[in-house]
C-alpha cells in the first residue's frame, strides 16, 4: 500500500531519520571532529609559514604564505597583523591564486623603435630596458638652476605614479627613488 506523506510530514521524517543516523554513529563511538580538523592541518603540514602583506591594495594587510619545497602551497591572512588581524577580503583570499596561476604572464611584449611587429622579452631584460630609458631620460633634463638662479635639482620629465597594489613599504622605497634621482611629480595610492 502507497504511503502518501505531505511535504511537511516528509522534512519531519527525513529529519528525525537523519539525526537518527547521526545519533547511532555517535552512538557508536564515531567522533566526526577529529577528521575536519586532520584534513585542515595536512596542507600546510610540514609547511614554512613566512610573513607577507597582501599586494592588493593600501591598506597592507598582513598575510602568512606557507612554503613546502620552494612552493607556495597557501597564503591566508596573519592573526598576528594588527591591521587585519587574520581577516582578508576575498580579494586578498585569492591572493594565492595570483603566484599559483598557468595563465600567469612571465614575458613582456616589446615593440622596438619604429617596429611593427612585438617580441617576446623576459622580465630581466625588460626591467633593464626601464633602468636605461629612465637615466637616459633624466640625465638628458636635469635642471640644477633656473634662470632666476634658484637652485632645484630636478627633472619634470618623468612621473612617477603608483597604483592600489603598492604598499606602504614599497611607496616608501619608490619615495626615496624618484626623490634620489630629482623626479618631483610623484603620485600613489597611499599619499605618502
Ligand atoms: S586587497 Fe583586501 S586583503 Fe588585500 S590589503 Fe586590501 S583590504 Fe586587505
Amino acid at each position: 500500500m502507497a504511503v502518501v506523506l505531505s511535504r511537511r510530514r516528509f522534512l519531519k521524517v527525513g529529519g528525525a531519520a537523519a539525526g537518527t543516523a547521526v545519533g547511532a554513529l555517535l552512538g557508536l563511538g564515531v567522533d566526526l571532529h577529529p577528521k575536519q580538523v586532520r584534513a585542515q592541518s595536512l596542507r600546510i603540514q610540514n609547511a614554512q609559514a613566512f610573513p607577507s602583506v597582501c599586494p592588493y591594495c593600501a591598506v597592507g594587510c598582513g598575510t602568512l604564505v606557507h612554503v613546502v619545497n620552494g612552493q607556495i602551497v597557501n597564503i591566508e591572512g596573519n592573526p598576528k597583523s594588527p591591521i587585519n588581524m587574520g581577516n582578508l577580503c576575498p580579494k586578498g583570499a585569492a591572493t594565492y591564486q595570483l603566484h599559483v596561476n598557468p595563465n600567469r604572464l612571465t614575458k613582456v611584449l616589446h615593440r622596438p623603435p619604429h617596429g611593427t611587429q612585438w617580441e617576446l622579452i623576459d622580465l630581466d631584460t625588460a626591467m633593464d630596458r626601464v633602468a636605461e630609458l629612465v637615466k637616459k631620460t633624466r640625465d638628458e633634463t636635469f635642471v640644477e638652476t633656473l634662470p632666476n638662479g634658484k637652485r632645484v635639482m630636478h627633472t619634470t620629465a618623468i612621473f612617477s605614479l603608483g597604483g592600489a597594489t603598492i604598499d606602504n613599504e614599497w611607496n616608501h622605497l619608490q619615495q626615496k627613488l624618484m626623490r634620489g634621482l630629482g623626479i618631483v611629480r610623484i603620485e600613489n595610492q597611499a599619499r605618502i
